[in-house]
């Protein structure tokens, strides 16, 4: 079944998507296999029609792109916007604590807004980039590195000492949530050990790795989950099923007009304000490389522009089973009933009646169901890259995205179903 097909690829992407330069490498990877060409941003770029190509942004932010025509000063691009990284952990410089002379930690912080306690009592591995001594000191090597073993742990308090667990605790992050990570003898020199472990993971001899930005991430893949298997339970569906549909969608594609690009900001989970984020001249700089390239004036790079639609794609929330009455009375999405347009009177979403028609429109063609959200008028609820994307790219922008339960949780519970509509929809958009 295609469904369950493409919901496993995506979980298996997810897991080597474990930090955000992963995400971007295994997309990568993915990309070059289908005859994608590399571009350098410090190179001049000389792109052909019906030319397959893409360009990272500090490992950790891609776009890709096709030319289908030349013509795209009337056929606008046509652009899904996704995030490559999550809510997690960030080790921090000189990691190494030990309590009791005897436990081993390692220090860290928190990066985005993860549900802290969903990381506890979880074997956890460790995955990131390590700068590497080169001969420009301007310029340091840049090297991935995914230690992919059950290295490290956050054990609970035990509930004996906890009583009032169940009822709600809070969770100190500099005391709560550092990992443990071994037991070491007195005599044990502590400094070092991480770089002395990234070092044997990357075969670089300590003296050559300069620095590091390293996260934790659950060493246990996700799974099919439920009585027909339905849902998918997996780390990091926010966002990268949105990043992966997308990007099934922009390869398999088959158009003859305009321009379609996929891009996956890094850094939406602690607001986007990166040179690599969504608050960034990033696309807008990329899309009028593009048109300067094809050999088009700046005037025509603005009606390219105008002529351009964004789909902006994060998750959505459902409405949650055990807890119905968190939600808007009217507008209530379930798992597996199709993308969800997400909607805010504030415009914490880019979604308006004009760009909400087009996405609707867009389904109907491609035979999928849509849903509708709205925060609870009591509920401030969160936004996404779309927004913050249009103060740079003013172009017609809907927010969507697939409904996830357990947002933000260490394992979130997406559909099967819903995953592969998604990838329609994006299928169909990038065919108009
Ligand atoms: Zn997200």
């Amino acid at each position: 079944m295609r469904e369950k097909e493409f919901a496993k690829d995506l979980i298996d992407y997810a897991y080597k998507g474990a930090s955000s330069f992963h995400a971007v490498k295994t997309s990568v990877d993915i990309l070059e296999k289908e005859g994608f060409k590399e571009l350098k941003l410090t190179d001049k770029w000389d792109i052909k029609q019906g030319g397959k190509y893409f360009v990272t942004k500090n490992s950790s932010a891609l776009v890709a792109f096709e030319i289908n025509s030349d013509k795209v000063d009337e056929e606008g691009f046509r652009i899904i916007a996704s995030h490559s990284d999550a809510p997690c952990f960030r080790i921090k410089p000189n990691p190494e604590m030990v309590s009791e002379k005897v436990y081993l930690k390692l220090n860290t912080e928190v990066y985005g807004g993860p549900i802290l306690s969903t990381w506890m009592d979880r074997p956890l591995a460790i995955a990131g980039r390590v700068a590497v001594k080169s001969d420009n000191i301007l310029k340091p090597k840049e090297v991935l590195v995914n230690i992919n073993k059950p290295l490290c742990i956050i054990p609970n308090l035990a509930i004996h000492m906890n009583r009032n667990v169940n009822s709600g605790v809070e969770l100190n992050k500099q005391v709560d949530m550092v990992p443990l990570v071994s037991i070491v003898n007195e005599n044990l020199e502590k400094d070092g050990l991480l770089l002395k472990e990234i070092s044997k993971e990357i075969s670089i001899p300590c003296g050559d790795i300069l620095d590091f930005d390293l996260f934790l991430y659950e060493y246990e893949k996700g799974c099919l989950v439920g009585l027909d298997e339905e849902f998918i339970s997996s780390a990091r569906l926010d966002n990268l099923a949105m990043a992966h549909s997308s990007l099934y969608a922009l390869i398999n594609s088959n158009n003859s007009k305009g321009i379609n690009i996929f891009v996956m900001f890094d850094n939406e989970e602690i607001g986007s304000s990166t040179k690599q984020g969504a608050d960034s001249n990033m696309l807008k700089n990329i899309l009028e490389r593009i048109t300067i390239s094809l050999n088009k004036t700046r005037e025509e790079f603005f009606t390219s522009i105008y002529n351009s639609f964004i789909i902006s794609a994060d998750m959505a929330h459902p409405v949650h089973p055990n807890r119905g009455e968190k939600h808007d009375p009217t507008n209530r999405p379930v798992i597996n009933k199709g993308p969800v347009i997400k909607i805010n009177a504030n415009q914490k979403y880019t979604s308006d009646s004009y760009s909400i028609s087009v996405y609707e429109a867009i389904c109907k063609e491609a035979g999928v169901p849509c849903q509708k959200f709205v925060n609870r008028s009591d509920q401030a609820g969160g936004s996404t890259i779309g927004p913050i994307s249009s103060t740079h790219l003013d172009i017609n922008s809907v927010d969507i995205g697939t409904s996830i339960l357990a947002m933000h949780s260490v394992r979130e519970l997406g559909g099967v179903n819903d995953h592969y509509y998604a990838y329609k929809s994006f299928l169909k958009f990038y065919g108009i």
